[in-house]
C-alpha cells in the first residue's frame, strides 16, 4: 500500500532526492567511495556547497551583500547565535508559538527582550496583528511558520527595523523579500534537506554590530569568512540539500511551490470545513499552507483514536497531531503529491460514512 507521509519533521521528500543522496553514498560521482567517507575538503565536494549557496541565491532572490552558511546544530541552535550576533541592546519578539518561545528565551540572556504581541492566551490559535514594534530595537524577530499550532504568517511584513525569521518550516515555500531581513533561519529537516544541517541567511553588512565577545564557532563571522568549511560541515544533508534545491529549480522555482501548496491546503481546509466530523483549529486567515491542524468535532471527540486508526490503515503516516493540539496534523511540505492529499480527504469522506 502508497505510504502518505504526513510528518511534521523530519518529513517528506522528492523521492529523487532520496534516491540520488543513496546513490552518492554508495558510489560518490564514480569515484568508488562513498559520499560519507571523503573530505569535506575533496576538490569534489567544493562545488556541491557552491552550487546549493548559488542556488538558495537564485530561488530566493537573495540581493549582493547576503552570505548563505550551511552549519550545524538545528534551528534550535539559531536560538542563541542570533542574540549573540545582533542583540546589543534591545530587541523584539512576535511569540507566536513553542518556538518562537524558545527563542525568545534564549535572547533575554543576552539583552532586553520586547514581546510586542503573543496569542499564547488563546494557545497560539492566530497571528497577532495589532502590535508596534519599537524603533530602536536592533531587530524583530519572527517565526514565519508555525509548526505546532499550523498558523502562519503569509506575506513579509512591514516594519520600520531590520527582521530576523526563523523559517524551519515554510522556507522555499513561497516568494520572500530577503532584503526586509538581517538573518533568516532553519533546520533543513522539514523542508528541504535530512535532520543535520541547517541554513543560514545572514547579511553581511549587520555582522560585527556587537560589543560581546563572541565564541568562534557561535560567530557567523566565522562561517562567513570560511565559507562553512571552518570546521566539517554536514556533508550528506548539504548534497540532499542540494538535490531539493535542484529539484525545487526543476519544478519551477519558488513560485510554483507556493501555487502547490496553495491547491493541497485549500483542497483539505475545504475538506475539514465540510465535513461534520471536523474542525479546523486556527483562525482561517492564519491557516498554514504547510502544517494544516485539524480536530474531531466535539459531538464525534469519541472517534479520534478510531479516525486516527482508520486514516493509517490507509497508508495515511505521521497525523496525530502534536500534543499542545492534539487532534490530527497533516504536514504538506513542498515534496507532497496533492494525490497524497486528495487520499487524505477521501478518507475523511469514507470516514464520515461510517458514522
Ligand atoms: C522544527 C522547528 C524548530 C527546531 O528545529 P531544530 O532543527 O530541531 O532545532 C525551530 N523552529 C521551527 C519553526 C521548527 O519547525
Amino acid at each position: 500500500m502508497k505510504k502518505h507521509n504526513f510528518n511534521a519533521g523530519p518529513s517528506i521528500l522528492p523521492r529523487e532526492v532520496i534516491e540520488k543522496t543513496a546513490q552518492a553514498i554508495l558510489d560518490y560521482n564514480g569515484s568508488g567511495l562513498s559520499l560519507m567517507e571523503i573530505s569535506h575538503r575533496a576538490k569534489d565536494f567544493q562545488p556541491v556547497v557552491d552550487e546549493a549557496i548559488a542556488l538558495f541565491k537564485e530561488l530566493l532572490h537573495i540581493p549582493d551583500g547576503y552570505s548563505v552558511l550551511f552549519l550545524g546544530g538545528g534551528a534550535s541552535m539559531e536560538f542563541c547565535m542570533v542574540p549573540y550576533n545582533f542583540l546589543e541592546k534591545k530587541a523584539a519578539y512576535l511569540n507566536t508559538g513553542t518556538w518562537a518561545k524558545k527563542a525568545i528565551k534564549e535572547a533575554k540572556a543576552f539583552g532586553e527582550v520586547v514581546e510586542v504581541a503573543s496569542s499564547e492566551a488563546e494557545n497560539f490559535t492566530y497571528i497577532p496583528k495589532a502590535f508596534t514594534v519599537p524603533e530602536d530595537v536592533d531587530y524583530f524577530h519572527i517565526t514565519t511558520n508555525n509548526t505546532i499550532y499550523g498558523t502562519e504568517l503569509h506575506d513579509d511584513l512591514n516594519v520600520n527595523v531590520p527582521m530576523v525569521a526563523d523559517m524551519s518550516s515554510d522556507i522555499f515555500s513561497r516568494p520572500i523579500d530577503v532584503s526586509k531581513y538581517i538573518c533568516i533561519y532553519g533546520g533543513a529537516q522539514k523542508n528541504l534537506a535530512p535532520a543535520g544541517v541547517t541554513f543560514v541567511i545572514v547579511r553581511n553588512d549587520a555582522l560585527g554590530k556587537v560589543s560581546r565577545h563572541i565564541p568562534t564557532m557561535l560567530n557567523y563571522q566565522t562561517h562567513v569568512d570560511k565559507g562553512s568549511m571552518f570546521n566539517t560541515p554536514p556533508v550528506v544533508p548539504i548534497y540532499a540539500a542540494l538535490q531539493t534545491l535542484r529539484w525545487i529549480k526543476k519544478e519551477g522555482g519558488v513560485e510554483e511551490m507556493q501555487r502547490r501548496a496553495k491547491e493541497r491546503a485549500e483542497l483539505l481546509y475545504a475538506e475539514i470545513d465540510r465535513n461534520k466530523l471536523f474542525r479546523g483549529t486556527v483562525c482561517k486567515e492564519d491557516r498554514s499552507l504547510m502544517n494544516i491542524c485539524f480536530v474531531m468535532n466535539d459531538e464525534y471527540k469519541d472517534l479520534e483514536a478510531e479516525f486516527l486508526k482508520f486514516a493509517t490503515d490507509h497508508g495515511m503516516v505521521g497525523i496525530k497531531g502534536h500534543r499542545s493540539v492534539g487532534g490530527f496534523r497533516a504536514s504538506c511540505y513542498n515534496a507532497m503529491a496533492l494525490e497524497s492529499v486528495k487520499a487524505l480527504v477521501a478518507c475523511m469522506q469514507e470516514f464520515e460514512k461510517l458514522h
